[in-house]
């Protein structure tokens, strides 16, 4: 089987155009499509500068035609790279596609029109792509959570095989005949550099697909999972992790707690300082519980300004001590908003599966009820369900 390289690089160029046409309908509906327009701009100009170099091959021979064709290559990489950091960060350095390309004009102009060396022109080529496709793996290999990672470590992988390959394709060719520089001649290494290309131009593409893939499967979970305002788990997984929680102390016999807690006189702060405020003063209560609780603990908004803590392996009186320590940090603060001060407090209740069974609507209501009675007995303190009912 032999490859004819000039087939070969019309189909990269035709199939780098159409990726650019897939990255542009993958972020046409996507609200927060960080980094996609600059993906696909990269992949046109990329697809219009191996296009460039083919003509130039063929029908029109211009070497003006080569150096525009080069240039375009390195301006379409370094968008790519802007696209990466866009997407990791939402800032991006405005130059790199401007310094490589201008490099890339530089040394083409060089090469190709003051004082041809053809030999060196594909060196100083192959180099120059080789850091800039080493610049975008180094900015994909970085620890994120997954999903995202895999996403990250699958596109570095790709632009760092691409890297190798054009490292490996500068050092062949500084050691090479002088008939086999040209990417036309068909020297073995050069058919081997296209198909390698083709693969790595694709595996890149479908990198920044997995990547938008995963950054929205993320926030559609986070959605799902999380209380906008606070951060807190929302109800809905909170009653999942009690489900889950439930069915192993059944399995274990281990003991879990549960602790509502309520803002004191929450009314007369949305009343007073307006709704924001009120709003703000939830954030802060669920910052302070978020830094209070121990790792394994579930932290949620149950509702309004009623958040729920759910404590695995923890008797009634252990969660007393946690509760306590929440309720006495929270008074301690003052809290100011707009240069006003603001102390509040809050009541908490506290029950636990070895008093009323692991069946969560039964802790939430017998914590509830706890919570109630420290309500009665004039608020800023935490009620043990066990103790209410003696
Ligand atoms: P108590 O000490 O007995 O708990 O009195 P309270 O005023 O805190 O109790 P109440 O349940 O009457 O008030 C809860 C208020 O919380 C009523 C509602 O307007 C307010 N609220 C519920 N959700 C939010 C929210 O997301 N933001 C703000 N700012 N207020 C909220
Ligand atoms: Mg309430
Ligand atoms: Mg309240």
């Amino acid at each position: 089987m032999t490859f004819d390289i000039r087939t070969m690089l019309m189909t990269m160029s035709l199939l780098t155009l159409l990726f650019s046409g897939l990255l542009i309908l993958a972020g046409l509906h996507v609200g927060n499509a960080r980094g996609v327009q600059q993906w696909a701009l990269g992949s046109l100009y990329i697809g219009l500068g191996l296009c460039s170099a083919y003509i130039q091959q063929g029908p029109i021979y211009n070497t003006w035609l080569l150096v525009f064709a080069a240039t375009l290559l390195a301006g379409g990489l370094g968008l790519q790279l802007n696209g990466i950091q866009v997407f990791k960060t939402g800032r991006y350095n405005k130059y790199i596609p401007w310094l490589l390309a201008g490099l890339m004009f530089i040394q083409n102009t060089w090469f190709v029109v003051i004082d041809p060396d053809i030999h060196a022109r594909v060196i100083a080529n192959s180099l120059l792509y080789a850091l800039g496709n080493a610049a975008c793996a180094q900015a994909l290999f970085i620890r994120v959570e997954q999903p995202l990672r895999t996403a990250y470590w699958f596109t570095g992988m790709s632009f760092a095989i691409f890297a190798t390959l054009l490292l490996t394709r500068a050092i062949t060719v500084f050691n090479a005949q002088p008939d086999t520089y040209s990417l036309y001649s068909p020297a073995v290494f050069n058919t081997v550099s296209v198909f390698i290309g083709i693969m790595s131009e694709m595996c890149v593409t479908f990198g920044f697909v997995l990547m938008l893939n995963s950054r929205l499967a993320a926030e559609l979970q986070k959605l799902a999972l999380l209380d906008p305002l606070t951060g807190a788990l929302n109800r809905r997984s909170l009653e999942q992790e009690a489900d889950r929680l439930s069915a192993r102390c059944t399995r274990t016999g281990d003991t879990m707690a549960v602790m509502m807690i309520d803002v004191d006189n929450f009314k007369s702060i949305n009343d007073r300082y307006g709704h924001p405020v009120g709003d703000a003063v939830l954030i802060h209560l669920a910052e302070v519980a978020q830094k209070t609780i121990r790792r394994d603990d579930y932290f949620a908004r149950y509702g309004g300004e009623e958040f729920c803590i759910l404590l695995p392996s923890t008797s009634e009186k252990d969660a007393w001590i946690l509760a306590e320590r929440l309720r006495q940090t929270y008074a301690d603060m003052m809290m100011k908003f707009n240069g006003k001060v603001l102390h509040s407090t809050i009541s908490i209740g506290v029950s636990d599966s070895l008093h009323v069974g692991v069946e969560f609507t039964l802790l939430i209501a017998a914590a509830d009820q706890a919570m109630y009675i420290a309500k009665q007995k004039g608020r800023n303190r935490v009620m043990l369900h066990s103790s209410c009912l003696g």
